[in-house]
């Protein structure tokens, strides 16, 4: 039988990483872990105790609070994929709104919430049949994955994307702040200190503004089935 093997996604925000993601981990019978998720519990958990808000960040007070911090994964066999727990309680939906989203990227740039997070990731993956994604999995993460892929997409295709699927959810929320926020968190991201987004020179990069998520399971099918065939 094949070994296997490690898939890191990395990319733009609402490029569609974890659809892919989903969709991969179902097929090859891999676990998916969505890292974004752990970013934004953490956030709704500084938000919870008030460290962090539109116009402050108590840095040194959540630093500090960190280890009462507890995060897990729960599969739901109904969804088809596990969800995000806080402290025991499920926050899958709370840590999808655009408040959390407006807040994420300040928290996700403090050095000692990534070293806690990323500590977490690599013992979820230590034994591979992983797919991982968010923004770092390439590069910091999981450097020697055997696939790595990059995803980008027009800002306006993706805050269409987020926009959708936030009114589907039920949010009030308007086009233009989404349009805002998901270039404001690329921005933060991109240029942070601490394991910026950038693309990992061995990552493959799909630029998916035109391209149906059938054409693009289909071609990163193809990729994985070459690494798969080489192990
Ligand atoms: O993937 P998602 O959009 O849910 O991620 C939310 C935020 O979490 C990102 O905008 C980024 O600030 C942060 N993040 C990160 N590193 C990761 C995953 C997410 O910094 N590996």
């Amino acid at each position: 039988m094949n070994k296997k093997i490690t898939i890191a996604i990395d990319g733009f925000s609402s490029t569609g990483k974890s659809t892919i993601a989903k969709l991969l981990s179902k097929k090859y019978n891999y676990v998916y872990v969505d890292t974004g998720a752990m970013y934004r519990a953490v956030t709704l958990y500084a938000m919870q105790k008030e460290f962090v808000g539109k116009d402050f960040l108590e840095n040194e007070k959540l630093i500090s609070n960190l280890e009462k911090v507890s995060l897990s994964f729960k599969f739901n066999k109904k969804l088809g994929f596990a969800e995000m727990f806080l402290n025991g309680s499920n926050v899958e939906k709370e840590i999808r709104t655009l408040e959390v989203s407006q807040l994420v990227s300040k928290v996700a740039a403090i050095s000692q919430v990534r070293k806690k997070l990323v500590a977490e990731q690599q013992e979820m993956g230590k034994e591979g049949g992983l797919v991982m994604d968010g923004r770092d999995i390439g590069t910091v993460v999981f450097p020697n994955a055997e696939l790595k892929l990059f995803m980008t997409a027009s800002a306006d295709k993706r805050a269409t994307r987020r926009y959708k699927e936030l009114i589907e959810r039920g949010d009030d929320v308007n086009f233009d702040e989404i349009l805002f926020n998901v270039q404001e968190r690329d921005k933060i991201d991109s240029t942070r200190e601490d394991s910026p987004l950038v693309k990992a020179n061995d990552a493959i990069e799909f630029d998916n503004s035109d391209m149906g998520i059938e054409e693009q399971f289909e071609r990163i099918c193809n990729l994985v089935n070459q690494k798969l065939s080489k192990n």
